[in-house]
């Protein structure tokens, strides 16, 4: 049972082929720089064969051709013919207030994603985009939305809701939706089957550390409260984003410099968080390795990143009373032992400790708190395209 997983973004495409009868990865890769002169193609698959090559890629039906051009090529393809792809799995971020579960895309789902793209902006349109693509591609296979939205769904209404004129909220449903709930979903579960027990049994805090970067406290299976918002913008530093601040700066600066809606939008996204305050970089490889060179923002800005999941760890903590486990995934979270280490560091009251040499290490799955501790701190690998994958399947089936 082969499914494709496209995860697309404005200028990109990363997608997966699984076999789901064994959950097996058989192809990956990424379509990058789509509508630029020095577009590239990923492809890797599971003989070992691995490869990037430059190739103009105008447009996201263009990228979605080429990924099935070399997965059924005949010389390092996977499989013989594209009518062995039974379902397609689309990442959409936002479901907003129409979708609490993945659903089988047709006219209907369609046209509400559409509506989402206005929430949304910097997600939902290049994955709705995905959708229309493969449709004219691989006409007549099934297509399923999986939202990271849904994983959300039961925060609490007193939590969910903000501080605003009631009315957004009837009118607008201005709420806090929360993301990374595709990634939750997986390593939340992955929990529970590294200690054979139940997941909906248990008490977490999870980390989702990447260039977009959320926390979330779950508790028996459900989202109690997480970092990000209405939008992905809301909580933590981010890489370009930034996170929490007061909102009547927006209106003084909008004014001062003269920035309308959309310039605004555009700094607050993609020129803030900590490459707004580095100047730099908003890679944290790059932004360590300035910091051990003695550049004070950069510094800074790890402190501020640090001291922001520090925060909010102790805050869920509060919230759900203690926790059985503390989760890193992510690209920072799964490979900077550094961070890791900085922000569990002084957190011996709340029951969290971590082994530090078990802790150095990158990008594998491994339990870094010592072997007794009550308190587990696991660093776990997300794979959000395998939790789209398991949800094509079911909804097909
Ligand atoms: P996205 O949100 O785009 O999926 P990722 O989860 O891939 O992002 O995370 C990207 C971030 O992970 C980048 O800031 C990158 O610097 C960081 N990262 C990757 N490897 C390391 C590492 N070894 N040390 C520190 N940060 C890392």
């Amino acid at each position: 049972m082969k499914i494709l997983v496209l995860n697309s973004g404005s200028s990109s495409i990363k997608y997966q082929l699984l076999d789901m009868n064994n959950e097996k990865l058989i192809a990956k890769g990424v379509v990058d720089k789509i509508g630029f002169k020095d577009s590239t193609v990923g492809y890797e698959n599971y003989k070992g064969i691995k490869f990037k090559l430059n190739k103009v890629i105008t447009n996201h039906q263009d990228g979605i051709q080429v990924i099935l051009d070399y997965i059924t090529d005949t010389e390092n393809g996977v499989i013989e013919n594209i009518d062995e792809i039974v379902g397609v799995g689309h990442r959409v971020a936002q479901g907003a207030k129409y979708f609490t579960d993945s659903v089988l895309i047709d006219d209907d789902v369609k046209e509400k994603i559409k509506k989402t793209c206005e929430i949304a902006p910097l997600h939902n349109p290049p994955q709705y985009k995905g959708i229309l693509a493969i449709e004219d591609v691989l006409p007549g296979v099934p297509n399923v939305a999986s939202f990271d939205t849904v994983f959300h769904k039961d925060i609490p209404e007193h939590i969910s809701t903000y501080g605003l004129p009631y009315e957004w909220l009837e009118k607008y449903n201005i709420r806090k939706y929360g993301f990374h709930g595709l990634s939750y979903s997986y390593v939340s579960r992955r929990v529970g089957e590294i200690f054979n027990t139940d997941w909906k049994q248990l008490k977490l805090i999870t980390c989702h550390l990447g260039n977009g970067a959320s926390v979330a406290a779950v508790k028996n299976g459900e989202t109690i409260d997480t970092t990000m918002g209405f939008t992905p913008l809301q909580g933590l530093i981010m890489g370009t984003r930034c996170g929490d601040i007061d909102p009547a700066i927006i209106p003084y600066i909008m004014k001062r410099e003269n920035y309308n809606v959309d310039e605004m939008t555009d700094i607050l996204n993609k020129k803030s968080g900590i490459l707004g305050v580095t100047g730099i970089s908003s890679d944290f490889r790059d932004i360590e390795k300035a910091a051990d060179a003695g550049n004070e923002r950069c510094q800074m800005a790890l402190k501020m990143f640090i001291y922001k999941v520090k925060f909010y760890i102790g805050a869920y903590n509060a919230v759900l009373n203690g926790i059985d486990a503390l989760v890193f995934t992510g690209g920072i979270g799964e490979n900077s032992s550094r961070l890791r280490h900085a922000i569990c560091k002084d957190l011996e009251d709340l029951g969290i400790i971590i082994d530090l040499e078990k802790n150095d290490f990158k990008g594998e799955e491994r339990i870094i708190s010592p072997l007794n501790n009550k308190v587990k701190v696991l660093v776990i690998p997300t794979n959000e395209e395998l939790v789209i994958a398991r949800e094509v399947k079911r909804i097909i089936s």
